[in-house]
């Protein structure tokens, strides 16, 4: 057998468009009644981290192509909890910021649970606030996590049939299993939850339908957990440094030599691809599979965030 890709730009691309046609409307909206309606989002990063600046200079950069208001802001990597604090709490406070996101990891003397739990909760972008986890949980409305809403995305546009379906999730952290496993429970799939004290992983994954790989931990996942024909997702961002794991996970792949020899690394999930290529019926590559997705869906949730608050058109 070999696995049918899921790539995540076509999806991305899709839900983006989706966007900016509601974005433009909302404008046209406001030229009628003459009152401005432009979705906002506000970034806040602390320090230089280099991959933190990368992703919020992309999440800028995808609000400006598709009409929507973004704003920066950067503090000193010495910033307090309190000062992190008031800043959150202007922007509560602003009603053109419809969606605020502060960046993760932030700087070891900072509270950062105090921090997320002081966004209002109706501009929480990233679905982390309690009261959004709680929504989530009762399957009311509210924001939902962007990885896992846009792994939902993926399934549903894919024609992935989630209900009924055998779901286990590896991993059950805030960010990723625990939402995407509540996700699809509620999307009637009979989920089960793996993590770190999980006995026989692999016979318990081999059951899935629907497999979900959320763990960190570089190709873990091979061919003994994956039942012919299954769908896995791997949401993993693991790097490949040496020579001998990259020809264990690529063999000859001449694309991942070039890469691994310019930069010293090249990426890869949880998943062992050459694992998934044999047994998967459909499984998401790294890169290229979820990780569009998780932009796509910070800018549909701030536009949800924007209509809820606001008044959609
Ligand atoms: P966390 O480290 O917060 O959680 C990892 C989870 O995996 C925990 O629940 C842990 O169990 C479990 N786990 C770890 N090792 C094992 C193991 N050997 N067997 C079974 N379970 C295990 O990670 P995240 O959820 O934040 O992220 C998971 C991966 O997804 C990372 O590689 C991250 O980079 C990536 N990621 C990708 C995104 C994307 O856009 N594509 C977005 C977010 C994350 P326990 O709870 O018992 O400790």
């Amino acid at each position: 057998m070999s696995a049918e890709l899921l790539e995540g730009a076509g999806v991305a691309q899709a839900i983006k468009d989706e966007v900016a046609a509601e974005v433009a409307r909302l404008a046209e909206r406001g030229l009628h009644k003459k009152e401005i309606l432009v979705p906002g989002l506000a970034t806040v990063i602390v320090g230089d981290d280099p991959a933190s600046h990368i992703y919020v200079s992309s999440k800028v950069k995808t609000c400006q192509q598709l009409g929507l208001y973004s704003e920066k802001i950067e503090l000193p990597a010495n910033t307090t909890t309190a000062e992190l604090l008031e800043t959150v709490a202007s922007l509560n406070a602003r009603d053109e910021i419809d969606g605020i996101l502060v960046q993760m990891p932030l700087p070891s003397q900072i509270d950062s649970t105090k921090v997320l739990n002081s966004i209002d909760p109706s501009k929480d972008v990233d679905g982390f606030h309690p009261v959004n986890v709680g929504r989530l949980a009762l399957n009311e409305p509210g924001l939902r996590p962007c990885t896992p809403a846009g792994i939902i995305e993926m399934l549903d546009r894919s024609g992935i049939e989630i209900s009924g379906a055998r779901a286990v999730v590896l991993g059950r952290s805030r960010l990723v299993g625990l939402p995407l496993s509540l996700l699809l429970l509620h999307r009637n799939a009979t989920v089960t939850v793996c993590h770190s004290r999980t006995k026989d992983l692999a016979r318990v994954a081999s059951e899935a339908d629907i497999l979900v790989a959320a763990i960190g931990r570089i190709g873990m996942v091979d061919a003994g957990y994956i039942k012919p024909g299954a769908t896995v997702i791997d949401v993993g961002i693991n790097k490949v440094t040496t020579i001998s794991d990259l020809e264990r996970f690529f063999g000859d792949d001449a694309g991942r030599r070039a890469a691994f020899e310019k930069r010293g690394y090249t990426l890869i999930g949880d998943v062992n691809p050459r694992g998934a290529t044999e047994v998967a019926g459909h499984f998401t590559p790294v890169p290229g599979g979820v990780g569009p997705l998780t932009i796509a869906m910070l800018m549909k949730n701030t536009l949800s965030a924007c209509t809820v608050r606001r008044g959609g058109p």
